[in-house]
């Protein structure tokens, strides 16, 4: 079996995040890719675990050495994927991205045989709900994160799997049985 290179997209609060953690934790097979950020960590992020969480200088510095497979602004901050984590784990373990839609397909062009997975709300009054009772933003955070949803949504044609969130077993199922199917392609 092969092993390969995912990026999972979907707007701020879909559940992707969850999706994730519990797939990275339950098979040993798959591991995620961990982002830098110039953002500051949310109450109960750990650097290394969620993020890398770096100065801009560093940022910057990373850039011109060319250490992030993509990287991206996003609300002011920098996000970015750092290539040798990538490169590396490959080598033993299929590796998940967790990036927005403009980072998967900047991965896409390094990476073509990699495979793009838009995880999407089963409608925006779900997705809204969801992102006000997480309750970690405030609420010019959460306006900015509304006005991106269309725009990320919009971008699920040029994926290559839409897996609607509407019951969480059911889309971690199908995301299961999707890596398993890719996993086994010739
Ligand atoms: P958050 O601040 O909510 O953790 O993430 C904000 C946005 O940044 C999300 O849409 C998330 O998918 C995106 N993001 C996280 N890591 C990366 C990365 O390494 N590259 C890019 N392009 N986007 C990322």
């Amino acid at each position: 079996m092969r092993n390969v290179l995912m990026v999972v997209s979907g707007p701020s609060g879909v559940g992707k995040g969850t999706l994730v953690k519990r797939l990275c934790a339950e098979r040993e097979d798959v591991v995620e890719s961990v982002s830098c950020t110039t953002r500051e960590p949310r109450k109960g992020e750990i650097h290394g675990r969620e993020y890398y969480f770096i100065s801009m200088s560093e940022f910057q510095r990373r850039i011109k050495e060319g250490d992030f497979l993509e990287y991206d602004e996003h609300f002011g901050n920098f996000y970015g994927t750092p290539i040798s984590f990538v490169r590396e784990q490959l080598k033993t373990r299929s590796v998940v991205l967790e990036i927005d839609v403009v980072g998967g397909k900047i991965a896409k062009e390094a990476f073509p045989e990699c495979i793009l997975i838009m995880i999407a709300p089963p409608s925006l009054e779900a997705l809204k709900g969801r992102l006000i009772s997480r309750n970690s933003e405030t609420a010019e955070e959460i306006e900015n994160r509304l006005s991106r949803l269309e725009y990320e949504l919009s971008q699920a044609s040029s994926y290559d799997y839409v897996i609607v969130n509407d019951d969480l077993e059911t889309a971690y199922r199908d995301l299961n049985e999707l890596i398993d199917a890719e996993k086994l392609k010739a």
